[in-house]
């Protein structure tokens, strides 16, 4: 069976930032779980990071690869150094998806981790921009495709590619 990783987040675990979960009501996402074909994660805590922490964002709103290349970090609301946090989460996810042999995850649009069309600018004023969080940048760059909670039906479309069963 090809296994998907998610974000934890979208499965209703309470591993956000602010203590919270971001469920997905989705029901593409409801039947895979329940076929087991789920692999819940979370890059921040896996990382080493508490529930609830700080909020963050990548400074400049460069993306994810910038901080997989060093040119950027990724800074708490305090202005904390958290960019060795997120390396060790993203490569955790990929040490993951690697033991599952995964090919395709979904993640959180939006988050300076899981974010796959867009992150915030790094003001923290609300203000998103397109680019990639710091695990999807990692698990892109290894061949694995991401999709954000909006596009799970183009999800279903990679997994038939894949040779998926729905
Ligand atoms: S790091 Fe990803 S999985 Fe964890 S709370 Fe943020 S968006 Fe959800």
């Amino acid at each position: 069976m090809e296994r998907i990783l998610v974000s934890a987040c979208l499965m209703g675990r309470k591993v956000r930032y602010d203590g919270a979960a971001k469920a997905s009501g989705d029901a593409l996402l409801a039947a895979w779980r329940q076929e087991g074909r789920l692999i819940p994660f979370c890059p921040e805590v896996e990382g080493g990071l508490p529930v609830p922490r700080p909020a963050a964002e990548i400074e400049g709103g460069a993306g994810g690869a910038a901080v997989l290349a060093g040119a950027a970090r990724v800074l708490t609301t305090g202005g904390a150094d958290v960019t060795e946090a997120f390396l060790s989460g993203a490569r955790s996810a990929l040490a993951v998806a690697r033991s599952f042999d995964v090919k395709m995850a979904i993640l959180k649009e939006g988050s300076p981790s899981c974010g796959s069309l867009t992150v915030y600018d790094g003001t923290f004023s609300g203000h998103r921009m397109p680019g990639i969080g710091v695990t999807t940048a990692l698990l892109e760059l290894h061949g694995i495709t991401v999709f954000d909670e909006e596009h799970i039906t183009d999800a279903g479309v990679r997994l038939r590619e894949l040779g998926g069963d729905r």
